[in-house]
């Protein structure tokens, strides 16, 4: 097979960084939007005293490089040319993401929200295989920041197993309005602090462990019942995944997103959209991670940055084996709709992600041994290895400026 690069990607490669260039670094460097992305960025994007949540002048400066990447014709790249797009395909995506994150930390892209001016528009894929005329109606809306629809799957007991889930849902009338009652928890529901709707999944049939009897639920984010119990305070702040309850919460029958039972369908649409440009971007920025951990370990000294200690925590050998793995995974992508493909997605998806908890700054890390180090993605502020009594592993702890930190619910020591 050959990997090399269709020389149009190449070229659109090349019109994207004359457009970061002429457009989107002017605005990076102007009125000091640099301390958003410098040293002073954690600092400058969260608002500590509001949650952890991001600030608003971050979100809005976001927002600014979308519209003007959608005035290009660059932000809705991924997306059918019906809407504004330009079908692009998850090939060029994986190689846009990962030639992105390899240029750095910059208003062009951010891995830590996924933000970047070529748009991964999931719910956009989602809403125009599965929702309702009405539904489809929001695409538009979705794009341009009017809809900011969250996804609700993942729950505190259950996160890499879709097919268990606690939440439950159960046909029910109200003021003569037929629909569905929603009871369960989610985890990490992204967004959901400027969110207007959350395409939640819930059980409505069947048993744990079906694929069957899953149904999923455009439900309003701010309907009765929904509630954020606690922003989960993240290694690499600021925080917008939450906790979120739903209490007998009811939605109209025009709520169904997709066919009731069917809607695992919905929520592997997502993921096969989402990770595999999670993975490629997280190999755009290994690398970078690599490059200068070993540029200050050559230089003798020694360092404090976390994100650096980590990548040094690995052998630079063993990470670029491994890089070089999920690449090849990644091109199997080159076979749409094959085993392959199905098999590369999986790996991906197991090599961007180490479980939710691992990103929690309120938790010790234990699963973040030598061996599996975070993904080089945005990761740890301000992490330190030390030994882990009970297993006798190594573990990272977060530490902060002050020795103990409250965070919502949880606490975090040195
Ligand atoms: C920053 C962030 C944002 C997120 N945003 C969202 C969101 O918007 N919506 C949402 O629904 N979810 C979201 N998630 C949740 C994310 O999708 C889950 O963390 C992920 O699915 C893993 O689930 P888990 O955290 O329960 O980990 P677990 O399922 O407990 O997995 C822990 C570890 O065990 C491994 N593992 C699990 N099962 C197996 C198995 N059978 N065989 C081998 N290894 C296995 C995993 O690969 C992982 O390394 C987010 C998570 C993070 C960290």
């Amino acid at each position: 097979m050959d990997f090399n690069l269709p020389t149009d990607l190449v070229a659109y490669l090349d019109e994207l960084d004359r457009f970061i260039a002429r457009e989107i670094k002017p605005l990076e460097e102007a009125d000091d939007n640099i301390r958003f992305f410098d040293h002073r960025r954690e600092w400058a994007r969260t608002d500590f005293e509001n949650g952890g949540l991001p600030r608003r002048e971050w979100e809005l400066l976001l927002r600014k490089a979308k519209d003007l990447a959608d005035k290009a014709g660059h932000l809705r790249f991924a997306i059918p040319k019906r809407y504004g797009g330009k079908d692009g395909s998850n090939l060029w995506m994986a190689v846009i993401r990962e030639h992105f994150a390899a240029k750095g930390l910059g208003l062009h892209n951010d891995l830590q929200n996924e933000h970047s001016i070529v748009g991964n528009l999931p719910l956009v894929t989602m809403l125009d295989r599965y929702g309702s005329a009405e539904q489809k109606a929001m695409i538009e809306g979705s794009i341009a920041g009017k809809y900011r629809i969250t996804f609700g799957l993942t729950e505190p007991e259950h996160g890499s197993d879709a097919t268990h889930m606690e939440t439950r849902a159960v046909p029910a009338t109200r003021d003569n309005v037929k629909g569905w009652l929603i009871n369960g928890e989610k985890m990490w529901t992204t967004g959901m602090h400027v969110a207007t709707h959350c395409a939640l999944f819930a059980r409505t049939s069947g048993n744990d462990g079906d694929a069957r009897g899953i149904t999923c639920f455009l439900v309003p984010a701010r309907s009765d019942g929904v509630k954020v119990e606690q922003y989960m305070w993240t290694f690499n702040m600021p925080t917008d995944h939450p906790r979120v309850s739903f209490s007998d919460v009811f939605v109209p029958e025009d709520a169904l997103f997709g066919e009731v039972g069917r809607g695992l369908s919905l929520a592997q649409c997502f993921v096969h959209e989402n990770r595999i440009r999670q993975a490629a971007s997280s190999l755009g920025a290994a690398p970078c991670r690599c490059m200068a951990a070993w540029a200050i370990r050559d230089t003798s000294r020694s360092s404090t940055s976390t994100a650096i200690t980590v990548a040094t925590a690995s052998p630079k050998a063993a990470r670029k084996s491994r890089c070089e793995r999920s690449r090849a995974s990644c091109s199997a992508i080159w076979e749409p709709a094959s085993d392959e493909a199905e098999v590369a997605d999986r790996l991906c998806t197991r090599r961007c992600r180490h479980g939710g908890d691992g990103s929690a700054r309120d938790r010790p890390v234990s699963t973040q041994s030598a061996a599996t180090a975070p993904s080089p993605a945005e990761r740890p502020h301000d992490v330190r290895r030390v030994n882990h009594p009970s297993r006798g592993c190594r573990k990272y702890v977060c530490s902060l400026a002050r020795p103990i930190y409250q965070c919502g619910n949880s606490r975090v020591t040195r």
